[in-house]
């Protein structure tokens, strides 16, 4: 039969979980930011960042681009691009 598809548990941070990105990525504009932190909270892999208003951002590394900051954001301040889009 077949072997096992999972060989060992693991997480977000240990495997750069970015590479699974296929089309979008957040961009964070950085401009209206209230810090109101729902982006951070909503992340699914931890890995926004930011501490005052208007310098949250996404690590590229581990975003994989599902879009929930950007749903939640409540300034709009969050926008899905293309991912080779400059910008
Ligand atoms: S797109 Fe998803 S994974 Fe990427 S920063 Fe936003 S919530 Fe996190
Ligand atoms: S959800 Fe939007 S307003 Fe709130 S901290 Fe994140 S970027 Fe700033």
């Amino acid at each position: 039969m077949f072997g096992p598809l999972i060989v060992k548990p693991s997480k977000s941070k240990g495997d750069k979980t970015g590479s699974w990105r296929i089309q979008l990525r957040p961009k964070y504009l950085q401009k209206n930011c209230i810090a109101c932190k729902m982006c951070v909270l909503i992340c699914p892999e931890g890995c926004v960042q930011g501490k005052e208003k208007n310098n949250y951002i996404s690590d590229y590394n581990y975003c994989k681009g599902c879009g929930l900051c950007a749903q939640v954001c409540p300034k709009a301040d969050i926008v899905m691009i293309e991912e080779d889009s400059r910008g």
